[in-house]
């Protein structure tokens, strides 16, 4: 039987995967929760959406602005 993942365990998942370096410039990946304008394709209006990024030098600047 397949085990049930939890939302405690995704969470888990995420928050471990911080640990992670980046190939390009070996800096510590930081998770960040970030709210994105993204447009929805039913209506074609801008919506805010929550993601979740990896962050390092390479992108801070696209993810922040
Ligand atoms: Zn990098």
């Amino acid at each position: 039987m397949a085990k049930r993942q939890t939302f405690a365990d995704k969470v888990a998942k995420i928050k471990g995967g911080g640990a992670a370096q980046c190939p390009k410039c070996g800096e510590v990946l930081s998770v960040v929760k970030i709210w994105q304008a993204e447009e929805a394709p039913s209506t074609g209006r801008q919506r805010m959406v929550e993601k979740i990024v990896k962050v390092c030098k390479c992108n801070s600047s696209e993810v922040f602005g």
